[in-house]
């Protein structure tokens, strides 16, 4: 018999223009497959509201952010847009943000700049972030002790890295968030086993990151835990309540 755990999302694009005709019903699915929290992460104008809505329609959480993909989007009015948003109580964090290699008419300096504003609105408004780190890491840990910057509340989105990363990014006060890549990853195995557990999120990134050829949904995160209490040795079922207790201290939700 499979036992009822309560399953948490952190991560999850559920407004993604992809999921337009079927996140309605993969929200309601959520309840049947134990969701309990879900922090639905809008990475663009485009999707913020719907974010904050669908949020609201079914008491999940929200996070809004630029992510670095479309850093060239920046200007005042999206960031006034970004300042509006997170008015809303349903907003709690700022994400999904970040560093990625440059593409199309970005440059690095764009990409470090708008991450660096982005922080600090969610510094100023005391928010936690969701953080999207895919360059070398050395280049974002200069990066933030070049501007001072020596504490970070959030977590890093789909951790895959060392444990001498992951000690690093514990120190500035993130939390790590695991994905479906930690089944094939090897070199974040010393990483899982030794993260304390009150630092530990689970996520999908649905819709990306396809799982076993099936589209990817947020109750895959049982799959998550299932190798993350594989790895540590220990209950499922504790694991699952901390990453819930977790989830509810890092975004105010209790
Ligand atoms: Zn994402």
């Amino acid at each position: 018999m499979t036992c009822v755990l309560p399953l948490v999302d952190c991560h999850c694009h559920l407004a993604d223009a992809r999921l337009a005709n079927e996140r309605i019903s993969i929200v309601k699915d959520c309840a049947t497959h134990q969701v309990q929290r879900i922090l639905i992460n809008g990475t663009c104008p485009q999707d913020w509201q719907t974010s904050i809505d669908l949020a609201r329609q079914f008491d999940f959480d929200a996070s809004v952010g630029l992510h670095p993909f479309m850093a060239e989007m920046w200007n005042d009015i999206v960031e006034r847009k970004l300042c509006d948003c997170i008015s809303s109580n349903k907003v709690r964090a700022i994400g999904e943000i970040g560093l990625d290699a440059p593409t199309g008419g970005q440059s690095d300096e764009l990409l470090r700049n708008v991450f660096l504003r982005q922080l600090d609105i969610a510094m100023e408004a005391r928010l936690p972030v969701a953080l999207h780190i895919r360059v070398p890491w050395n280049e974002f840990f200069d990066l933030l002790s070049q501007k001072g910057i020596t504490c970070i509340a959030g977590y890093c989105h789909n951790f895959t890295g060392s444990w001498e990363i992951a000690r690093r990014l514990l120190d500035l006060g993130l939390c790590l968030s695991f994905n479906t890549s930690i089944l094939r990853g090897k070199r974040v195995l010393k990483a899982v086993e030794n993260v304390p557990l009150d630092c530990i999120l689970t996520e999908t990134d649905t819709p990306d990151m396809p799982f076993n050829d099936e589209a990817k949904r947020p109750w895959h995160v049982r799959t998550v835990l299932e190798k993350l209490a594989e790895i540590r040795h220990c209950s499922i079922v504790d694991l699952s309540n901390a990453v819930l207790s977790n989830y509810n201290r890092i975004f105010k939700t209790t």
